[in-house]
């Protein structure tokens, strides 16, 4: 055999031992190589008479095996934009594809010899489904690490190695649910008491038990295939199809999911339907829907940007070529209000030394508080241990001495949202750092050309983005200005990964490209309300269409005082009235005679219980708007999701157009992380380029603006790029990548 991804052996009791290890990687994936090499010792286990069973286990420490290898997926239908030219051709190619697995791990599943699986560590999705293929299985007891699962459906796909029908007839429909629909994943005591391993056993004596079971059962067969099998809470038709989990499964994933992920309906069809025949039948099943669900755009646009995208991003493949690593070892946070106290945390945890001021010791102890709450509840939980809470803590040094910043590699200024304090504390700071160190502010709307005139380095001089909470929020904005160096720029994405966030660089532009794009859905929302929309049908759709929030919850919890200040601020700015439109009288109304300013008060569009959880919507709106429309039939509730969603995607294209935002990717994934963008289409440019189409996108906000508004009119760019049949991914493509589409 000729066998790259495993090693073959045959001890002297004539027991196969295949060990997953593919070469130059950290971890196993199955990748279509690692799938053909199953194959072939799939065959050589049937055929070689001197083999009387099989044992296969994994090479690395850090686990057997992490499932499919989503790049490769990706390349046969997840990353590219452009549609098929010989559909049938490419679905039959697709098929045999997807079925290929499921072939290969039935032979040997019906090799006529044991099978069993030494599992060292994490076994996810395909991992897992080789196991189950397995006669029997032991999983280590003493990995921590060790988890066993199928996650695919939260990339958008399904379990397409026989886990949706092995899975089910192993432990029940029900029981299998949790892990089939949402990607659960379970440990191994977990795993045992449900049934869905045999064994538990320190890793050294894995390999050692499972030849043992090898031996002693040399005709084994998968329960499926034994006389009398019956499915674990019955079969679907059993009790005259009655059994409620068939009934309740689709109610409650619609009810999940508003309909938005088309793989979670394929896996109830395919376990529905395949546990229905015999197992052959219920694989080709299985293949069928997961080529149906790899079809679809939710499945192109989530594997690209959850999986490769986030991969790209979170490993740095952004940042500007060309310079040193930066290895932040000493950073300075100005303000230890809200944001300065969660940056402090996220430093002192990646190991940075962090010197936190404020205007008073009291403020600066305050804000290293937070961090100790943090601690105190991760030790509770048995997160983290006392001895690394004390020592991530004594890393965080809260003062208003300005000398302890000597030597320190960056400064993150999280003071008021005032330009003038934060000249004066950029001042203050920069004479205490070395020429090469990074000024860095989080300010989330001042231009950082403008602040950067405070510098004495505008060059060192950066905008670094995050968002709250801090600790639990994955994406940092990084904004270019005008005179930042693109050493600056590549020296803060390394302090971004180094606090193990996801970077996203941006150009310089009011509201940057986040809060600009986030805030016309509020804003959007609002008008409908202020057009005479029931309040209640604008949240229901805006959570129906994806969005984490309803359009006037997201406005509560951003203080629809903040909204109103910046409102007025831009209206000024452009010599107009702010109340004159009706946002903005339905904004000064709910703020100033209702006095309600938002979730922090815990009462604005919504009344707030002690909880900070929304109870119920105001009642009074009704008395400020006549509310006319009062019912919303499936054609008004797609008009009223395209108003909340392409809203989004035009900003979105202006930001392209005006050089905001330059690459797709980050688009994506920062719309997905920072405002929780409708996740199931793979973040913005994803949602217009797979699910819409460009040309069709272009023509329906042409409607839209001559129905409601030039803020929906399409730019340009938009224009051209319909006309030339592109795609934002391959207009906006990663530098120096082949355009995708
Ligand atoms: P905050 O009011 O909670 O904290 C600001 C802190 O700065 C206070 O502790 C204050 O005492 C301190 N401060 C004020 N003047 C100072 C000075 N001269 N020297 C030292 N410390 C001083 O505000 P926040 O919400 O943490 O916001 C801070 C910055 O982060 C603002 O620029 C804001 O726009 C930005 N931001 C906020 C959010 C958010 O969700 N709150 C998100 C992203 C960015």
């Amino acid at each position: 055999m000729n066998l790259e991804t495993f090693k073959f052996e045959i001890d002297g009791d004539g027991i196969a031992l295949a060990t997953f290890d593919v070469p130059g990687r950290s971890m196993n994936t199955l990748t279509g190589k690692a799938i053909a090499d199953l194959g072939a010792i799939a065959e050589e286990v049937a055929k070689n008479p001197a083999i009387k069973g099989l044992v296969i286990t994994s090479g690395k420490s850090s686990g057997f095996c992490a499932g499919a290898d989503l790049g490769e997926l990706g390349g046969q239908g997840g990353g590219s934009a452009k549609p098929p030219a010989n559909e049938e051709a490419r679905l039959k190619a697709q098929f045999d594809s997807a079925y290929r697995m499921n072939g290969i791990l039935r032979a040997l599943e019906t090799c006529k010899k044991p099978v069993a699986a030494a599992i060292n560590g994490l076994a996810l999705g395909g991992g897992l489904e080789v196991t189950l293929a397995c006669h029997y299985r032991i999983a280590a007891n003493d990995n921590p690490k060790l988890q066993l699962g199928l996650p695919e459906v939260k990339v958008g796909l399904m379990p397409g190695g026989g886990g949706t029908q092995r899975l089910p007839r192993l432990i029940g429909a029900q029981a299998a649910a949790p892990y089939v629909l949402q990607g659960e994943s379970m440990k191994a005591d977990a795993a045992k008491s449900l049934g869905v391993i045999h064994e538990t056993a320190p890793t050294a004596d894995l390999v050692e038990k499972a030849k043992a079971w090898v031996k002693a059962n040399p005709n084994a067969v998968a329960p499926w295939d034994g006389p009398n099998f019956r499915i674990p809470g019955g079969a679907p038709h059993a009790g005259g199809g009655r059994n409620p989990v068939y009934t309740f499964a689709p109610a409650m994933v619609a009810k999940q999911t508003w309909g938005n992920y088309p793989n979670a309906k394929y896996i109830i069809q395919a376990v529905y339907e395949g546990l229905q025949l015999p197992m052959d039948a219920a694989l080709r099943i299985e293949s069928r829907y997961f080529v149906k669900t790899l079809m679809t755009p939710e499945a192109r646009g989530m594997i690209r940007s959850l999986f490769l995208s986030m991969q790209a991003l979170s490993k740095g493949e952004s940042r500007p070529a060309g310079f040193a690593p930066y290895d932040v070892k000493k950073a300075v946070v100005i303000g230890a209000g809200l944001m300065g106290a969660g940056i402090a945390y996220v430093q002192a945890k990646a190991g940075i030394e962090t010197i936190l001021l404020d205007v008073s010791q009291e403020a600066a102890e305050k804000g290293k508080a937070y961090s100790q709450r943090i601690v105190e509840k991760d030790i509770s939980r048995g997160k983290t241990t006392k001895e690394k809470g004390d020592a991530l803590l004594a890393l965080i040094k809260p003062s208003t001495d300005y000398s302890l910043c000597d030597g320190a590699d960056i400064v993150v200024e999280a003071v008021f949202e005032n330009p003038e304090i934060k000249a004066e504390v950029t001042k203050k700071v920069e004479v205490h750092l070395g020429a090469n160190a990074v000024m860095g502010t989080n300010t989330s709307t001042l231009p950082i050309t403008g602040l950067a005139k405070a510098s004495v380095r505008p060059a060192n001089f950066i905008g670094i983005h995050f968002f709250s909470p801090v600790e639990r929020m994955g994406l940092v904005e990084i904004i270019t200005g005008k005179e930042t160096s693109q050493e600056t720029l590549a020296k803060a994405m390394d302090y971004v990964l180094k606090i193990r966030k996801t970077p996203v660089a941006v150009n310089d532009h009011r509201g940057f490209y986040t809060s600009r794009v986030f805030g016309t859905y509020p804003e959007e929302g609002m008008t409908m309300v202020a057009e005479g929309i029931a309040p209640a049908i604008v949240e229901n759709v805006g959570r129906m269409a994806g969005m984490p929030m309803g359009p006037l919850e997201v406005s509560d919890s951003v203080g629809i005082d903040t909204m109103l200040k910046i409102g007025r601020e831009s209206a000024k700015v452009a010599g107009k009235s702010y109340e004159q439109n009706p946002i903005g009288d339905l904004v000064a109304w709910i703020v100033e005679s209702q006095n309600r300013v938002g979730r922090k008060a815990g009462k604005g569009f919504y009344d707030y219980n002690d909880k900070g959880k929304p109870s119920q919507l105001y009642p009074d709106i009704s008395n400020k708007i006549e509310v006319k429309v009062s019912e919303c039939p499936p054609a008004l509730k797609a008009e009223y999701t395209k108003r909340l969603l392409y809203r989004q995607c035009v900003e979105v294209a202006r930001c392209f157009e005006e050089g905001v935002i330059t690459d797709a990717r980050d688009a994506d994934i920062g719309s997905i992380l920072a405002w929780g963008f409708a996740p199931y289409s793979g973040g913005v440019c994803s949602y217009m380029d797979l699910k819409i189409g460009i040309k069709p996108f272009v023509a329906e906000c042409d409607r839209l603006a001559d129905t409601y508004g030039e803020r929906f009119r399409p730019n340009a760019l938009l224009r051209d790029m319909a006309a030339r049949g592109e795609t934002f991914y391959s207009r906006f493509a990663p530098k120096g990548e082949k355009a995708a589409a």
